[in-house]
């Protein structure tokens, strides 16, 4: 039985073809790497059926992911995360047909953990020794929690401000870490500079390796799945480097191509705050590219991204799939959380707080309809952010009373 049906990588700019049976990171003209299948032969080996009988994690579908040998996998049980109905939020704000894809239960807390498990298992498989990443947090947790498991090294640099808790996942599991005065993209040059003097480091920044949007892209195999088979209308992702709205989208036109689902497409909603918003602003503009912005900001820190290097990517998921982008402020952010929170018990992460934020605010302008069904993307759990809810509680004297009602 062949495990993955992985062919070849391919560059998202030229379509060069690239080994994807070597480390490698982006193309000859700097773009990332695509990873590709023999559709034809998997749709042959594989039903929609089986897939089903399969157990609870992303690796039911690993005919369609980059792991040669199932001997590769490093799995702390990530995916298969619940789609949700969001009722009582949901007439609040026009949308009776909302759910919520809720990836706070995913290992680490944040959906990063499916790109870190299948972008670690297959950097193990083809002998690599240690990984190195910049960071807004989240994605270097669960990179360094993955390569722990893996038995491989990690090195990690993330923003001061970065969400505490993040520092103290990548320490518990023995990244070597450093913190920088400054964004990602400072991160970045740091780790860059760093990998090349040394031996068996393969730097994994998004979208410089291949497979993170692997993993990620198995949110859109699930959500496809949960529904029978069938897509929804709408899709609400909150797009930092935007690797999940890439994968969801490439998710899409595989399973076209296995004959897994019809021609309908869901129309993606890239979402951004509006202290970085590179992307909306290209969308906006009519560009193919997004521009590098100074001094960007908001508590949304998963999205606070300057400038992504699979940016015209995400456009052109956008764009094809019909869908839009929008930005929202943080107050919008903080005031729809606490919304959601009361209406459905579920504290979510700020970024995808803004994706409720974003789905209230496309149904006000009627780009959604009410009849529309609706997914939205909630890529961790409230309780790596804390901070996110004020508290002010009073406190009882021993001998005191509960106030009568
Ligand atoms: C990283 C992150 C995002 C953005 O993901 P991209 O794939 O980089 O666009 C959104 N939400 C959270 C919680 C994140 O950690």
């Amino acid at each position: 039985m062949t495990y993955s049906y992985l062919s070849h990588l391919e560059c998202s700019r030229t379509g060069e073809r690239y080994d994807a049976d070597e480390v490698q990171g982006v193309s000859r003209v700097g773009a990332p790497l695509l990873v590709r299948y023999d559709l034809e032969a998997a749709r042959g080996a594989v039903s929609r059926d089986e897939v089903e009988r399969r157990p609870h994690d992303l690796w039911r579908y690993h005919e369609l992911l980059p792991v040669r040998d199932a001997r590769h996998v490093t799995t702390l049980g990530e995916g298969m995360t619940p789609l949700l109905p969001m009722t009582t939020y949901g007439s609040q704000v026009g949308i009776p047909h909302l759910l919520m894809k809720d990836e706070g239960l995913v290992p680490t807390g944040s959906f990063k953990a499916r790109g870190a498990a299948v972008g670690v298992s297959r950097a193990r498989e083809l002998g690599v020794k240690a990984v190195a990443m910049p960071t807004n947090g989240n994605a270097g947790a669960a990179w360094s929690v993955y390569a722990a498991r893996a038995g491989l090294g990690s090195l990690i640099v993330m923003p001061q401000d970065a969400p505490e808790i993040t520092r103290r996942e990548c320490v518990v599991s023995g990244a070597e870490l450093y913190l920088v005065d400054g964004l990602i993209n400072h991160a970045g040059a740091l780790v860059k500079a760093a990998v090349e003097q040394r031996t068996g480091y393969q730097e994994v920044s998004t979208l410089k390796e291949p497979y993170r949007i692997e993993g990620k892209k198995t949110m859109g195999y699930e959500i496809a799945e949960q529904l029978g088979w069938q897509v929804p209308d709408v899709i609400l992702y909150p797009a930092g480097g935007g690797v999940g709205l890439i994968g969801i989208h490439k998710a899409m036109l595989e399973m076209q191509q296995l004959g897994w689902i019809g021609d309908k497409l869901p129309r993606l909603v890239a979402v951004q705050a509006e202290g970085c918003r590179p992307i909306v602003d290209a969308f906006e503009q009519g560009k193919d590219e997004s521009e590098l912005k100074d001094g960007t900001h908001t508590l949304a820190f998963g999205i606070n991204v300057p400038k992504a290097l699979g940016d015209f990517l995400v456009l052109q998921a956008v764009r094809e799939s019909g869908g839009t982008a929008v930005a929202v402020t943080d107050d919008d952010i903080l005031a729809e959380l606490a919304t959601l929170a009361a209406a459905e018990g579920s504290w979510v992460c700020p970024e995808g707080a803004a994706c409720f934020a974003a789905a209230r605010r496309l149904r006000e302008d009627g780009w959604i309809r009410e009849d529309e069904q609706v997914v939205v993307l909630n890529t961790g759990t409230g309780l790596k952010y804390p901070e996110t809810v004020g508290v002010v509680v009073p406190v009882l004297a021993r001998d005191g009373q509960v106030p009568a009602r």
